[in-house]
């Protein structure tokens, strides 16, 4: 993949490639030339005509350059399977690799791929191709991912948006190999989860929140438990390997009743009460809350309130509400596990706004532990887009 052209930046955007930022927006574009496909390679350089860097060109998207190297480096399928290769070794280097056949192993820009995103399922790929960039070479890449992983089949499970972005069209479907079962099970630390990676929310697991899932399992024994937005049961199934004596799962999405009953069978954690409420969240906590419910441990894993910086004031609003009831609902010494992945929403931030329930709920809370992402989801420090997760494990007295 030989530069297809070059161009120039623009004096203002010097310092974010300086910084090693992986994308040039469209306004840090002098001019485009003419005659240079989408998804082609290109080499930026500055007015003096000095060498920047080199990325995947796409006209069509606000980013039009996606940076794949700071360097003159030669742009290959070889060159991607070294990445990938270097990838997969990262995962399996981890310590808890053994403990599960679930990973994210290609998390884009932190990776050295940028807008390429490859979770894998055992046997099969969960792929996103948000770049028109991987989308030219999709077949050698599914070739290189599957040799590389060792997985059979590729299931194209881009977002829709964000492929619209790069004004790409989205089809959700097996690109590679054969066809996927509706339920594969793979195991997180031991407990057997079911993935639809068709039709399941993100690639079909929230695959980020696996090593918070493990964290509450020495919390759980003997409490009654409720997990709020629940999924397919994350965090409750990591609650009743713990052993919890009770549990209820809140979640409004369809089908995930039937996946969590389905968890809760497969792992023979049927002995334990489990109550399943497909409803909103927040209705069923201001109902839980008049009603007097007392728990042992919640845990509060909502979808991302604000996608960008304007919405974080509101979004604020929303964690408050939550994690105030939440405290409320806790018996003393009870655990409130609360995570966020809002991503413009900074860690002081949200820890400013679980002290602020605290205030409101009139309970003192001591936080015993903070994370963040897997570490299968690296944060790239030249790329603070890439932190977004964050779980808080406190105790309210
Ligand atoms: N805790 C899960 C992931 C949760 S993701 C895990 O660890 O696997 C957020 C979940 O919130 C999604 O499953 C979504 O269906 C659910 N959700 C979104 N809005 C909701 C609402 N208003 N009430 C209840 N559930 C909601």
């Amino acid at each position: 993949m030989e530069p297809a052209g070059t161009i120039t930046i623009r004096e203002k955007a010097l310092k974010s490639i300086a910084g090693h930022h992986p994308w040039i927006f469209s306004g840090a574009v002098e001019e485009i030339p003419n005659g240079i496909e989408p998804g082609e390679v290109v080499d930026l350089i500055d007015h003096s005509g000095s060498f920047l860097a080199r990325g995947f060109f796409n006209p069509d998207s606000q980013i039009t350059v996606r940076i794949l190297s700071f360097e003159k480096e030669s742009i290959s399928i070889d060159s991607f399977r070294e990445r990938l290769e270097s990838a997969y070794r990262m995962r399996k280097r981890l310590p808890e690799y053994g403990d599960s056949d679930a990973w994210r192993i290609v998390y884009g820009e932190a990776d050295r791929m940028p807008g390429l995103v490859v979770d894998q399922y055992g046997d099969y790929l969960s792929v996103q191709f948000h770049s028109v960039g991987w989308e030219r070479i999709k077949e050698d890449l599914c070739r290189i991912m599957t040799e590389v992983t060792g997985a059979k089949s590729v299931f194209d499970g881009s977002d829709e948006d964000m492929r619209e972005r790069e004004g790409l069209n989205c089809e959700n479907r097996v690109v590679y190999g054969a066809e996927l079962p509706e339920r594969i099970e793979v195991s997180e630390f031991g407990r057997r989860m079911g993935v639809d990676v068709q039709n399941g929310q993100k690639s079909g697991l929230y695959l980020d929140q696996k090593f918070n899932h493990q964290r509450i399992v020495p919390f759980a024994k003997g409490r009654r438990v409720l997990d709020v937005f629940s999924y397919t049961g994350g965090f409750g199934l990591a609650a009743l390997q713990g052993g919890c004596r009770e549990l209820w799962c809140v979640d409004v999405s369809e089908g995930s009743e039937r996946k969590i009953k389905e968890n809760v069978d497969s792992n023979r954690f049927d002995s334990v009460p489990v109550t399943i409420r497909r409803e909103d969240a927040f209705d069923v906590l201001r109902e839980l809350e008049d009603s007097g419910e007392q728990f042992d441990m919640i845990i509060l894993d909502p979808p991302a309130f604000c996608k960008r910086k304007s919405a974080v004031t509101k979004a604020c609003r929303g964690y408050k509400d939550i994690n105030r009831i939440a405290m409320k609902l806790l018996t003393p010494e009870g655990i409130l596990v609360s995570c966020s992945c809002s991503r413009p929403l900074a860690d002081d931030l949200f820890t400013r706004v679980l002290w602020q329930s605290s205030v409101e709920a009139g309970r003192d809370v001591s936080m015993l532990g903070y994370y963040g992402q897997g570490a299968d989801h690296p944060i790239l420090l030249t790329f603070p887009e890439s932190k977004y997760l964050k779980c808080a494990i406190m105790q309210v007295t």
